[in-house]
Parts: structure tokens; C-alpha cells; sequence
């Protein structure tokens, strides 16, 4: 078995409401929770970052700042002992930097910025449209059984794939719109989640 998990909002906060608070720009609290188009999103992050003069220097020594959420290691550390753990991210490999450090370096896949020489935010590129959705589906494909978990809107098509989807902590607009997935509320209700999936994928002696 595998176990996928997203990245902001069950094992770190959210890196653009962290930006937004320390740069006092209110624009850029906005986040999959509230904008389920990710294009459109990630468009207006960069516009505004622009309109601020904000390069990625500056959002990069945020980042720096921010700590996993309380508990977050001793989850990932007790996790990884059950099974092996990818994690699907739509962030960027420049944001997650410093975080991987503070999470002992698990194995993360995720998107790229573009920058120009001067060290400005350009552009984004996706390593590949939906990969939350094709990791897992590849992953079955190599015959794993997949327990995944995540809290927002972009981890929907993830869950929906995986053999079996959980729900860390979302918005209760999220709950009240995909209530098939089980919703927990603190690492030890996800760790009893993943329990029960290691119990139903055991392979009968
Ligand atoms: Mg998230």
C-alpha cells in the first residue's frame, strides 16, 4: 500500500495565507478552499505579487518562517513506519524547499515557477495537467493499493481514484459537497483511517 497525502493543510499551513498575513496583502488569502479553478488562482497570485513587486526571494524567506502544523512531524514519522508515503502537492518545488527540511525530506511531487533573471515570478508550469489524479492512477497501475488524503477542492479527483479518499480537516463546503469521503478532524482520527485501509488491502496469508 501507498499512502498519498496533500501537503498544505494537512502537514503544513497554507503557504499563501502565510504570505499574505506577513506581507499584509488580503488578496492573496485566497486558496483552493475558496477558488476550485487553480489556473485562475495561481494567475491572479502572480498579477498580484507583480502589482506588489514581490519576488521570489521574498515570498521564499516567508516560507522560511513557517513551522509544520502542530503534530505534523510525529504523523508523518509514524506514517511513514506503516507504509510507503508520496506526497501530491500543487504547490512548487521553490516554496517547498525549507518545509521538506523541518518534514525529514519525504518524497514530494509537485510543480515548478517560472522566473526570470531578475528573480521575478513569471509564470507557472504543471508538471502535468491533474497530477494529484494521474500519481495515483499510475501507482494502481503498478498493482499498489492507494489510501490518500487531503482537504480541498484540488484533492477531490485524488481521493475519488484512490482506493480509499479521506478528508483531513477541509472547509464545510467541501464536506457538504463530496460527503462520501470520511471526514477527520485531527491526525489521530487520520491515523485510525489508515489503519482500517491497512486492514481491508492485507494480502490473506
Ligand atoms: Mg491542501
Amino acid at each position: 500500500m501507498i499512502a498519498c497525502l496533500d501537503l498544505e493543510g494537512v502537514l503544513i499551513p497554507e503557504i499563501w495565507i502565510n504570505v499574505a498575513e506577513k506581507t499584509g496583502i488580503q488578496e492573496l488569502r485566497r486558496t483552493t478552499r475558496d477558488e476550485p479553478d487553480y489556473d485562475k488562482l495561481m494567475k491572479g497570485r502572480i498579477k498580484i505579487l507583480h502589482e506588489h513587486k514581490l519576488k521570489l526571494a521574498d515570498i521564499q524567506r516567508v516560507i522560511a518562517t513557517m513551522q509544520p502544523l502542530p503534530g505534523a512531524q510525529e504523523f508523518l514519522l509514524w506514517l511513514k513506519s506503516e507504509f510507503q508515503v508520496i506526497i501530491l502537492s500543487d504547490t512548487f518545488y521553490e516554496f517547498a524547499a525549507p518545509m521538506m527540511k523541518q518534514l525529514e525530506y519525504p518524497s514530494l511531487f509537485c510543480h515548478s515557477l517560472v522566473v526570470d533573471e531578475k528573480g521575478n515570478i513569471k509564470n507557472y508550469k504543471l508538471r502535468m495537467p491533474d497530477q494529484k489524479r494521474e500519481s495515483v492512477l499510475a501507482l494502481k497501475k503498478l498493482h499498489f493499493h492507494i489510501a490518500a488524503a487531503g482537504d480541498s477542492y484540488n484533492d477531490v479527483a485524488m481521493l475519488q481514484v484512490a482506493d480509499r479518499g479521506i478528508l483531513f480537516c477541509p472547509p464545510d463546503n467541501v464536506i457538504r459537497e463530496y460527503p462520501q469521503f470520511p471526514v477527520t478532524k485531527t491526525y489521530d482520527e487520520l491515523k485510525n483511517e489508515f489503519l482500517l485501509c491497512q486492514k481491508a488491502f492485507r494480502i490473506p496469508e
